[in-house]
């Protein structure tokens, strides 16, 4: 499972360099997008897609793959395989098998953006994508009253929903939106939610988006029990 750079080409390590030329093949989710990366680094290894709309498929044919013997090397779109895309259920099933996995580290979007952020890292809650549907407004609820810091991923065209909501089952607490991490248009919103809201809502954003937003302090949590 090799981590690949989440925007900026520069972020890889050579440890990933060197596997991906050596591997008989690398298996990623969008193989147009990492030929980008591939033919920067001049990397000629065969592709093969391995998405969530295939995996049900893919996973057993990798896994046969693997066991004949076949050295395989993992990417997603951008970041560690395994974040918030299929990379878990390749794992899982290498897991199983007994193919042993060998992790690559590298970046990722949730601790790229929470290291910048000023909001306490010393525990957080990774939460991934919120549901879009079933079971968003409970999941929004539960985050209410969680302690450590909230790390979410968006979408540029659901991100002032999402932050009308929090801030509806949350009231005003501080917030960072991260953008664009590590290419041209970086950008770091720092304030509260109302005031992200405002923002998003005079201007609309484009881009990858992280989002980070302070827990609950015990105070504010004691208030609200009683
Ligand atoms: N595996 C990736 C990782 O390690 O972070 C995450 C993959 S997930 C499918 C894609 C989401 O990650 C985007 O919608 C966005 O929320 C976040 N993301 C990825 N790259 C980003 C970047 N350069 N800046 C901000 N957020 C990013």
């Amino acid at each position: 499972m090799v981590s690949t750079p989440i925007g900026n080409l520069a972020d890889i390590t050579y440890r990933a360099v060197h596997i991906l030329k050596n591997v008989g093949l690398i298996a990623a989710e969008d193989t147009r997008k990492s030929s980008i990366l591939l033919q920067h680094y001049q990397i000629s290894t065969p592709m093969r897609s391995y998405h969530s709309y295939n995996l049900q498929k893919e996973t057993p044919r990798l896994i046969r793959l693997l066991k004949e013997g076949q050295s395989i090397a993992l990417i997603s779109d951008a970041g560690t395989p395994g974040i918030s895309d299929p990379g878990y259920h390749l794992a899982r099933a290498c897991m199983e098998e007994g193919i042993r996995i060998v992790p690559i580290p590298g970046p990722a979007a949730f601790l790229t953006a929470l290291i910048a952020s000023g909001l306490p890292s010393h525990r957080f809650v990774f939460e991934g994508f919120l549901p879009q549907k079933k079971g968003r407004k409970t999941r929004i609820e539960q985050l209410a009253w969680e302690e450590r810091t909230i790390v979410l991923y968006e979408s540029p065209h659901r991100v002032l929903k999402t932050v009308g909501q929090l801030l509806e089952a949350m009231g005003d607490r501080r917030v960072v939106m991260a953008r664009e991490l590590t290419k041209k248009f970086e950008e770091f919103f720092h304030g509260t939610l109302s005031q992200l809201k405002n923002h998003l809502e005079t201007k609309a954003v484009k881009g990858e988006i992280v989002l980070i937003i302070e827990g609950i302090s015990k105070r504010e949590k004691k208030n609200e029990n009683k």
